[in-house]
């Protein structure tokens, strides 16, 4: 081992371009000190990685003698892949064309971005072939890449089994079984496909399990699969990344949107992941934050797989500024330098908490976690707090000056910061500076940042102090943003209607027999939140009257129809925006918040997007 690895950097001293300097750094890379060798280390140096995260440091050792089981405690984000991947490029035999390993994962995102990497560290050596295998896409170009021949099957439990099941792989040849984000797969519901996956690969092979928690059933997988597994933990175990620092805002039910939106322009260059709790929730405020005039976009599962994958593509590329997201959708997301992870609504599972957090805060970079909570909402905060090992900080919503101030500074840096196209704007310079003669270097400044600053300016004139102290939060029911409690609020008086989806109703036909009955303009109809066998909608206070008697005496399919002021404050929990006249449209209301086409990238250069006007 020692000669070899002497071995392999006197060759490559030899071989660096004859340049001293390269031959040096590469004979100090502590990637091949730990055994890795030089055309991976090549090609990791591409990807930016100096030296080993620490679990690559802890993992990467013990894989490499590909005797052991192993067990690798660590948060999403670690460095994980390379921890697993590169010990496997140095263990298979790439002249040889059939399965030696297998990686199952919970989500497709997470495939893809595992078999990518992979084919990334082994840019430089030849006839590697890996493949990734998991559901939504057609089987066939599957299929054709496995008969064609591949060492490394990166796959979906679903995908795999439904491939096993038409006898199209032989894992005869498979070593290596990683398991990653096991814990995921087993909240997947994975467990029982996991065992039939396994119990098709070879009895001596090793087994590599990654986790970032370890519930009972990741240790039961460890003991039944495996035999003494070395077992190592990167942090504090079921701990949360060290480099997030935790956050919460304690708000009122009915404030939660407006709450939100001012700390997004709080940090006005947050690239961020919001987190809600259901699929209608996630729509609803991704679709009111588009009307708000942000940059922001929904992914859940009623998506077709072609739509999430465009959505990914325009977060990925920055195009995007606010991801909305389920649990399960975000599962696997891997990109890096999220700012902000925001919690809309806290997970029912607050184990699911690590998860989100942990799209944060990737390779080594520090990152926010915040969470949105009403009074009642405080005990999960204490809860995660246990399950993370640290503590959150309770913070105030900013007030309306507070994130003016913000705006302000952020113009000025953006104006500092702009890459000017000094040949076409050459040509129009004259004409502009004759224009704005008559005005001191002063009077431009201000006009030029005025130009952003205003918008801001006039909707956070006046705008209230949204923060509650604890005690009072208590009694809060946690009633969203766009909701009016119990009856009344804000000039909207919600209603109940004994009619819902079970009577083939969409909310657009609500909408409408709401309006004919009532003789009312859509305009005057808020939220329709649209339940199984009622509706709870809401109305401007100056027509309840003219509902009520609409409905009076009316029947539907020889039930009568019984319209209340509701009194149930539970239908208003999720998110929700009024279909006209929303209560709280944001400071740009007169247009898309992005002005001038598209989220500003980190280097301070616009970028195109679709969301604008
Ligand atoms: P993973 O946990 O494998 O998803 O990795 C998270 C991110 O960290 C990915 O973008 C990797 O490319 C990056 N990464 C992994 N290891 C290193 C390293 N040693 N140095 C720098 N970046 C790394």
């Amino acid at each position: 081992m020692q000669q070899d690895y002497i071995s392999k950097k006197y060759s490559y001293l030899c071989t660096a371009l004859g340049n001293n300097a390269y031959c040096i750094f590469y004979f100090m890379n502590p990637f091949l000190e730990l055994g890795i060798r030089h055309e991976v280390v090549n090609a990791i140096t591409e990807l930016g990685f100096e030296k080993p995260s620490p679990i690559q440091e802890k993992a990467i050792p013990v894989l490499l003698t590909g005797n052991d089981d192993f067990v690798g405690l660590a948060q999403t984000g670690t460095g994980k892949t390379a921890a697993f991947g590169l010990p496997l490029l140095e263990q298979l035999d790439f002249s040889l064309k059939q399965p030696q390993a297998l990686v199952l994962c919970p989500t497709r995102e997470l495939c893809l971005q595992i078999a990518r990497d992979l084919e990334k560290f082994a840019k430089f050596i030849d006839n590697v072939h890996v493949v990734a295998v998991y559901g939504g896409a057609p089987i066939g170009d599957q299929l054709r890449q496995i008969r064609r021949g591949v060492q490394i099957v990166v796959a979906t439990p679903g995908r795999m089994l439904d491939i096993i099941g038409r006898n199209a792989i032989d894992f005869s040849g498979v070593r290596y079984v990683v398991l990653d984000e096991a814990d995921e797969m087993l909240n997947m519901g994975f467990q029982e496909d996991i065992n039939n996956i396994l119990s098709e690969t070879p009895e001596d092979k090793k087994t590599w399990l990654f986790s970032a928690t370890m519930p009972r059933e990741v240790r039961r997988i460890a003991q039944k699969y495996m035999t003494d597994p070395v077992e190592l933990t990167v942090g504090t175990k079921n701990t949360g990344n060290e480099n997030i620092e935790h956050q919460y805002y304690l708000t009122r039910g009915r404030d939660k949107y407006a709450a939100f939106k001012r700390i997004v322009d709080f940090y006005p260059d947050i690239f961020g992941i919001v987190f809600c709790r259901t699929k209608i929730e996630t729509q609803e405020i991704a679709e009111a934050l588009i009307k708000d005039g942000y940059n922001a976009d929904s992914l859940h599962g009623d998506l077709s797989q072609q739509q999430r994958d465009k959505v990914m593509k325009r977060y990925r590329e920055r195009n995007l500024q606010l991801l909305i997201a389920t649990d399960v959708a975000a599962r696997g997301i891997d990109v890096n330098d999220v700012t902000h992870v925001i919690n809309y609504s806290l997970p029912d599972e607050v184990e699911n908490y690590t998860h989100r957090s942990g799209r944060t805060a990737r390779a080594g970079k520090t990152g926010i976690s915040i969470a949105l909570v009403s009074g009642k909402d405080q005990g999960k905060i204490r809860h995660i707090e246990k399950i993370i090992g640290k503590s959150f900080v309770r913070k105030s919503i900013p007030q309306g000056t507070e994130v003016c101030e913000k705006q302000l500074f952020s113009i000025v840096n953006n104006v500092h910061n702009v890459e000017v196209q000094e040949e076409q704007m050459n040509a129009f310079l004259p004409q502009i500076m004759e224009s704005l003669q008559d005005l001191s270097k002063e009077e431009v400044i201000k006009r030029f940042a005025s130009l952003e600053f205003n918008r801001f300016l006039e909707y956070y004139q006046n705008a209230p102090d949204l923060n509650i102290d604890a005690r009072e939060s208590r009694g809060d029911r946690g009633r969203d943003s766009f909701g009016s409690g119990r009856g009344r609020s804000n000039g909207y008086t919600r209603l109940f209607i004994n009619l819902g989806s079970v009577d083939d109703f969409s909310r657009g036909d609500m909408l409408g027999y709401i309006c004919n009955n009532g003789k009312i303009s859509g305009k005057s109809v808020g939220k329709i939140d649209l339940k199984g066998v009622f509706t709870f909608f809401e109305v401007t206070d100056d027509v309840v009257e003219n509902v009520f008697q609409g409905f009076n005496g009316v029947d539907f399919n020889g039930r009568s129809v019984r319209v209340e002021v509701s009194g149930d404050e539970r239908g208003n929990e999720r998110g929700g925006r009024r279909r006209s006249g929303g209560r709280d449209r944001g400071p740009s209301r007169g247009g898309n918040r992005n002005r001038g086409g598209g989220f500003r990238d980190f280097s301070g250069k616009r970028k195109e997007s679709k969301s604008r006007y």
